[in-house]
């Protein structure tokens, strides 16, 4: 280890800044929001620093720097563009042993600046040891994408909170046990959905209680169409928070790599026509965790909301007074679509688009197929390839054009994704050709016939 890290509280204290041009400008910034009494040493400024002049927020000597000037200070940094005078600062700093930066030069300066995330009052410095700034910022970038920006508040809550967590645990273990509670389960939840009060009655109720488990949590979350890149960054963050994940069986293995690695895993995917667990032993299996202190990510293909029975299973935890969110996710229409090349509204065809399910006869016989085969529209029929010879002979009954085209995605945006392009008269024998087997989106109307051209992803279209 090079370099020592450390924060320094630089507030009201006086620091030296040489140089009045821009990247002087990004330094004083930084020096500011620190609350730092910047002096200033430049025969002129820039517009940016004049400005601040302007507003009272430094000392400006307006003149080349003197070796005076580094006494009384804390911390002082180079940044004119002449090498000779940074080289004279430092110089001048380092015999006074005061901490000195010089802009750009890791030689000449014995403190470097870290790429920074602020998410005050937690701060996450990234260092390269000067190496590389530009790798620094990428790993800033990185972790940028998994800190929620609810962070700082979620801080200066357990702040707020750490008197009356010490009095009610004296003992060490349980009040690590108890704030880790706090800052990932309902609390945490509340204060993301901006429920500063109902945080605030959960931490109060949970320290009433005598029992040392308070309630967990569970967070649905829409893996998407399977392919990681199309989770969400709130998703990814559930999923590496998580002690217990229970997925279905249409969650791919890639979004499962994203999960922590210690979290208990469980998979109650359906299969079509049984297997798997049903819906009441889910549904218990997620409450039992949450009664248990958990935290459980509900992970299921494409969006909760969108044939995902996610109303039923937050009805059940409601109805079991257990805390939930719902993080939405890419549906299979919509992914279908853009990996396939079908744009569902394009407006020389289409003006809506119908998400449907055929799972069941009784399912296929709702519909008001009039209403379906009226045009300009696009149907999007999920978990409906093993209903097509009644289907087709619905929607040709109903009037619906013989040559309307159908595009049958399998798989989409997944590495074995296939696209199968068909029409209503031949739908059923095309599928049965080409095997197509789930998960498949089909989509029905004018705009599926764009995927032949359109098309982006994988292999060809077909038929
Ligand atoms: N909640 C899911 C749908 C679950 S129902 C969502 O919003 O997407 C399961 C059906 O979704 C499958 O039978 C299939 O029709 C469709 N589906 C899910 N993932 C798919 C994928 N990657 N490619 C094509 N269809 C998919």
């Amino acid at each position: 280890m090079r370099y020592f890290p450390l924060f320094l509280d630089l507030a009201g204290k006086p620091v030296l800044l040489v140089g009045g041009g821009e990247v002087a400008a990004r330094k004083f910034s930084l020096l500011n929001d620190a609350e730092a009494a910047v002096t200033i040493v430049s025969p002129a400024l820039g517009s940016a620093l004049s400005e601040a002049l302007g507003r009272g927020a430094i000392t400006h000597l307006a003149r080349e720097f003197l070796p005076a000037d580094i006494e009384g200070k804390w911390l002082i940094v180079a940044a004119t563009n002449d090498p000779a005078v940074n080289a004279t600062v430092a110089a001048v700093a380092n015999a006074a042993r005061i901490p000195c930066n010089v802009v750009d030069d890791r030689e000449l300066s014995s403190f470097i600046m870290p790429a920074i995330i602020d998410r005050s009052p937690v701060q996450i410095a990234v260092s390269t040891g000067g190496t590389s700034p530009v790798l620094a910022r990428l790993v800033r970038e990185r972790l940028e994408t998994l800190l929620d920006g609810s962070l700082g508040t979620l801080a200066a809550f357990a702040d707020r909170w750490r008197g009356r967590v010490k009095a009610k645990f004296s003992d060490l273990g349980a009040r690590r046990r108890f704030l880790s509670w706090m800052l990932t389960g309902p609390v945490a939840a509340a204060l993301r959905a901006g429920r500063h009060e109902r945080a605030d009655e959960l931490a109060r109720n949970a320290l009433e209680k005598d029992d040392a488990l308070p309630q967990g949590h569970v967070v649905l979350v829409g893996a998407g169409p399977g392919n990681a890149g199309l989770m969400t960054l709130q998703g990814l963050r559930a999923l590496q928070e998580a002690d217990v994940i229970v997925h279905d069986r249409l969650v791919s293995a890639e979004v499962l790599e994203l999960a922590r690695r210690d979290a208990a895993r469980f998979d109650v995917g359906k299969f079509v026509g049984g297997g798997g667990a049903t819906q009441e032993e889910i549904n218990e299996l997620l409450v039992e965790h949450a009664q248990r202190g958990e935290y459980v990510v509900r992970l299921k293909g494409g969006d909760p909301f969108v044939f995902g029975r996610g109303g039923e299973e937050i009805d059940f935890l409601k109805r079991h007074g257990i805390s939930y969110e719902v993080i939405p996710g890419i549906t299979a229409a919509i992914a279908a679509g853009a990996y396939a090349g079908v744009p569902l509204t394009d407006r020389r065809y289409s003006q809506s688009v119908r998400l449907l399910t055929g799972n069941s006869d009784e399912q296929l016989a709702q519909f008001n197929y009039s209403d379906l085969a009226a045009g300009r529209e696009t149907l999007c029929f999920y978990m409906s390839v093993g209903r097509l010879v009644g289907l087709r002979a619905r929607l040709l009954d109903a009037g619906v054009a013989d040559d309307l085209p159908v595009a049958f995605i399998e798989n989409a945006s997944r590495d074995e994704q296939r696209v199968v392009l068909s029409s209503v008269n031949a739908m059923q024998r095309d599928a049965v050709a080409n095997q197509v087997k789930a998960p498949t989106l089909m989509i029905i109307g004018h705009v599926a016939k764009s995927a032949a051209e359109l098309q982006w992803f994988g292999q060809r279209a077909v038929g």
